[in-house]
């Protein structure tokens, strides 16, 4: 039988789990379902225990200091325990910066397999089905091309890209005794040659690229264009986008034609960088929403919005791509004068 190991970690105040790694729980307690398999969560943290709590099923964990910060070494001797306590079949776990770069080396560790960016899982246990069959989807070539993977080699590790499972939540009555076992697993730490001094991040408005954000707003190269007065207006179109990035929360994107003009000496919006881009030759960020304002909503644009649920636009062009059946809902207006009433309003 497959058993199913869930590999979690602690967000960076310590005291929760990271929303990755509830996805992940999950994906965990599905396919366990699904397989009717035992599910274990493994927990890394320096305070774990209140972590645990309200999980659906067996927990091990580590403790202390050198789990409290991402590094290589005691992540991955960390991971390398909790595998060794649970010997797993399937080891799930976020694809998170602090996983991500560690579980290569320890399904190597552990003689087993892996496949990143992970998107869903099927599977069908049966009594022909030994070991089960589980089909893992991700996709290839800018979101282009989705595959199907399966493997018989164990232990497979999957790592599970984020924002596509719903964060797990605890039904645990409050203050109600809980009958699930949680296990203290030991770590051998080898040498630590690395020491965490602090991390240096952009303060979270300089931040505009958030993939957590409801909303995705996406700037067009109209922005920068000759307005109707016959005049550019790019510092104005920087502080009507700004302010609304802040105050709305959302995440900012940019069309490709946008983020270009900076190489091509054209007035530019400075805080925009490639790393914005969406699109074809982009990202493809995914959000419940998206707003999309003087852009033309061209095909290599829109398919980077694949995974965007509800999609308005605001464009001067009545006949541009949104239009043509690729906006739910498109105003056909002047995005100077609707963002600014937006702020006003917000
Ligand atoms: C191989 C290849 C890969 C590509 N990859 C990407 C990609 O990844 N991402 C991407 O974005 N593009 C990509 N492109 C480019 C894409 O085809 C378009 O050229 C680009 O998306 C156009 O950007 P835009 O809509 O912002 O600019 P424009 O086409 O110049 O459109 C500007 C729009 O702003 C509107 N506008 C102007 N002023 C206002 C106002 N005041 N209020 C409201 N609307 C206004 C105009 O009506 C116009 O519709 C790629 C192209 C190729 C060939």
């Amino acid at each position: 039988m497959e058993s199913i190991l869930v590999l979690t970690h602690a967000d960076e105040t310590g005291s929760a789990l990271t929303r990755a790694s509830l996805e992940a729980i999950t994906c965990g307690k599905e396919l366990a379902t699904r397989l009717n398999a035992p599910l274990t969560i493994g927990i890394v943290a320096a305070d774990p225990d209140p972590l645990a709590k309200g999980l659906p099923c067996t927990t091990l964990a580590v403790s202390g200091e050198a789990f409290a910060q991402p590094r290589y070494a005691t992540d991955a001797a960390a991971c390398e325990a909790l595998c060794r306590a649970s010997q797993p079949a399937i080891v799930l776990a976020p694809q998170s910066s602090r996983f991500a770069r560690v579980m290569a080396g320890v399904a190597h560790r552990l003689g087993g397999v892996i496949d990143t960016h992970i998107t869903a899982l099927a599977a069908e246990s049966g009594p022909n089905s030994i070991p089960a069959s589980i089909d893992a989807t991700r996709w290839f070539y800018r979101q282009r091309i989705e595959a199907v993977i399966s493997r018989s080699s164990r232990p497979w590790f999957l790592l599970l890209d984020a924002g596509t499972h719903a964060p797990y939540e605890s039904n645990a009555a409050a203050g109600q005794p809980e009958q699930i076992d949680r296990i203290a697993v030991t770590v051998e730490l080898p040498p630590l040659r690395t020491t965490v001094t602090g991390i240096r991040a952009p303060k979270q408005d300089a931040q505009t690229i958030r993939p957590d954000a409801k909303l995705l707003f996406v700037a067009g190269a109209g922005w920068t264009k000759k307005q109707p007065d016959g005049q550019i207006h790019t510092e104005e179109a920087g502080q009507l986008i700004l302010n609304f990035i802040r105050v709305s929360g959302a995440s900012l994107g940019s069309s490709k034609s946008l983020v270009d003009q900076g190489g091509e000496a054209h007035s530019v919006l400075p805080f925009l960088t490639h790393m914005n881009q969406v699109g074809q030759t982009g990202a493809t960020p995914r959000h419940a929403k998206g707003l999309s304002t003087c852009c033309h909503g061209e095909e290599p644009h829109v398919v980077g919005w694949r995974f965007i649920g509800e999609r308005r636009a605001i464009s001067l062009d009545p006949n541009c791509g949104w239009t043509r059946g690729k906006a739910d809902v498109v105003y056909i207006a002047d995005a100077f004068q609707v963002i600014a009433k937006l702020n006003e309003l917000l």
